[in-house]
Parts: structure tokens; sequence; C-alpha cells
């Protein structure tokens, strides 16, 4: 049997003449950049997140360093986030020209902890991207409190966690800006490259407007420096197909994590495979993230020669990237985050897997540890 990381190919079997119809609007509208399916998507979106406002950009890494930009971080500034996530994060930072300043993460939630925060705040810090990592939110209400007293941006690093809550308030809607990814491979994804940013503010709003057009306001008059930044129309509009569906999907990831649970119950691996932990909160589950004790390299080798697809996200923390030596950081440093790189594997939980592919997965980890 054959159990890939993602199935895109499924999914797009059930929504395919509806995604060509608008494809083929496109093409005969010859609008191609920003335009009325941008709009008609970021208002969709903007309901969606709970938020006022939502400004369509080129990708989930731009909609952090346009966040950071409208926020008018830059040299000198230094922005507190997780070593443990994808790059663009810290990426974006240091785009900016500003300093990433790394804290651990919290134990099996694979959040910022925020109980270790207000230590790394100084004169110069300027800003806090918590990230909703797998499709779990970081516990924003203390993040919020400390942005507060501190006088601190707090951007919300959403790409993994459209959709995902927080006692009740949606990833984006918490914090001064919410940056959501269209990468093929998020919940809610384009046919390409494609993001946004949602924000409680129209000044924000009107910024980022502004910043993804080169600062241009009115055309060809450059009031800042922003640079090309836009939203690919037929990205909008086959995301704004797509958005309706986001709900029954995210329903199955969770049906799936749930049956996961079960069947390592079952098969009496509930001693040797932690899976993640389990919240009040709406999970969306963009990665289903076990933590293994051991042999988790080889388990994943088992695994892709028994025809199962996963993927270690992430094996290298942040800080101990080669490009951010001259942070200064080392190894030992942010003792959770070196550990879960070290055990924790994904494992597939895409919509359109069958109960089947799932027992067999189990099956498969069960042979694999006995
Ligand atoms: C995917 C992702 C991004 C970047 O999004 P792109 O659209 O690929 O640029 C940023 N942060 C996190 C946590 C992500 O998972």
């Amino acid at each position: 049997m054959r159990v890939p990381l993602l199935d895109l190919k499924g999914q797009y079997q059930t929504i395919k003449e509806e995604i060509l119809t608008v494809a083929k609007e496109v093409f005969e509208s010859q609008y191609f950049i920003l335009g009325p399916h941008v709009q008609q998507l970021e208002e969709a979106i903007a309901e969606y997140c709970q938020c006022p406002y939502a400004v369509g950009v080129s990708s989930g890494t731009d909609a952090l360093l346009i966040s950071l930009m409208a926020a008018q971080i830059g040299f000198g500034d230094e922005v507190i986030t997780t070593p443990y996530t994808f790059f663009a994060t810290a990426g974006a930072i240091a785009r900016v020209g500003a300093t990433p300043v790394f804290v651990d993460i919290k134990g099996d939630a694979y959040n910022i902890d925020p109980a270790l925060i207000e230590s790394r705040i100084t004169e110069r810090t300027k800003a806090i991207i918590p990230v909703h990592l797998y499709g779990q939110c970081a516990d924003m209400d203390p993040i919020m409190d400390i942005a507060r007293r501190h006088s601190l941006v707090v951007i919300e690093d959403a790409a993994q966690a459209i959709g995902s809550e927080y006692k009740k308030k949606r990833a984006g809607s918490i914090g001064d800006f919410g940056c959501f990814s269209f990468f093929p491979s998020k919940n809610l994804g384009a046919f390409g490259d494609g993001g946004i940013v949602t924000t409680q503010s129209r000044e924000y709003c009107d910024l980022l407007q502004t910043l993804r057009v080169h600062g241009s306001k009115p055309k060809y008059f450059h009031k800042m420096i922003g640079g090309n930044f836009r939203l690919d129309a037929l990205q909008a509009a086959i995301v704004f197909v797509k958005l309706k569906y986001l709900d029954a999907w995210t329903e199955k990831r969770q049906a799936n994590a749930k049956q996961y649970r079960k069947l390592f119950r079952e098969q009496g691996l509930d001693q040797i495979i932690r899976p993640p932990q389990e919240v009040e909160d709406l999970h969306i589950y963009n990665q289903f993230v076990v933590s293994v004790p051991d042999k988790r390299d080889e388990l994943r080798a088992y695994l892709t020669d028994a025809g199962i697809g996963t993927e270690v996200y992430y094996p290298v923390p942040l800080h101990l990237q080669e490009c951010f030596g001259p942070l200064g950081y080392r190894r030992g440093d942010f003792p959770v985050a070196e550990d879960a790189a070290q055990r924790t594997l994904a494992l597939p939980i895409y919509p359109e897997l069958s109960d089947e592919q799932q027992a067999y997965v189990v099956e498969k980890i069960k042979t694999f540890y006995t």
C-alpha cells in the first residue's frame, strides 16, 4: 500500500470542475494581478479569520516581511521568536535588518514558551512573532500580556494555522498582524505561491496595501520603499473556491488525528509514540507530529520502504542554522527545541486519507518497534 504524506491530486479531483471554471474566467479577463478576485478573497478571509481587514500578498514569507515593514521594524531592532519553526519566520526578521532573538518552546505543544520571553526583552525589542506550529495556536494570553506591558508589536505566524482557535479566537485575530500562507501543502493551498495578512487596524491595512505595490500611493508616487508583494488573481480565485471546503477538510483532519490516537492505544503504542498534546482549543492539524523515544530516523527509513511518506519538521532548529552562526548561539541553548528536532516525525493526516491507509501506517510503526 502507498500512503503519501499529502495527496493533492486526490483533492483536486473533487473540485476540478469549479477550479477550471474560475481559471477560465481569469484567463478570459486577462486581469492577472490584484483586482476583483483578490479583493473577494480578502473579504472572505477577513471574515473567516474574524478580522476587519485582510491584504493578499505573494507568499507566507512575504506576509511576514511586509508586516515587519509595516510595523517599521529594521536595523538595530530585536524581534523575539521561536527557534523551532520554518526558516521564513526568522529569515524575514533578518531580512529587514533586525535581529532574531530566540526563546525555547514548551513541551509537546512545540510552540514558544511564554514564561521565557520576558527575560529576553531589551531596550531594542520591538516585536514578538509567535508561531502557531502544525496548526495549534501558541499560548497567546500571556504573550499578549507581555507585549502590552512592553509596547511590543505581535505578528502571528499563522502560516500553518488557518482556522485554528485560541480560546474561541481565530488565529490571526489576536495579535497586530496575522500572517498566512497559501503554499500548496498548507491546509488552504493555492496552485502556486500566495499569502495573506490579517490585521485589526485600518492604518496597518493601508500601509500593507501601499507596501505591496512598492510603497506607491498614488501610482508612481513613492511615499516609502515597499516591494512587489502582490497576490495573483488566478491564485486568489482558486483559493476562494477552496475556502468553502476548508472546514470540511479540517474536520477530516481532526477525525484522522482522533483515529491515530485510538489506533495507538489499541496497538499498545501509546507508551512509545507521543501524539500531539490534546488541548481544548481548535487544532487544525496542518501536520500530525508525533514524538518517538529513539530511532526516529530508522523509523522514518522503515516507513519510507513500506511506501509511507513522513517528514521531519524541522531537523535543525534555527539557532543552529549556519546562516545564523553570527548570532552566537550554541547547541544546548534551547534544549526543548533541540530535543524535538531529534524526536519528531510528521505522519500523513491529509483529509482524503482512508481508514485502511491509517491502519497500515500504525501497523507498520508497531512492527518497527516490536
Ligand atoms: C509555510 C510557512 C511560512 C512561509 O510561507 P510560504 O508561503 O511558503 O512563503 C512561514 N512560516 C511558517 C511557520 C510556515 O509553515
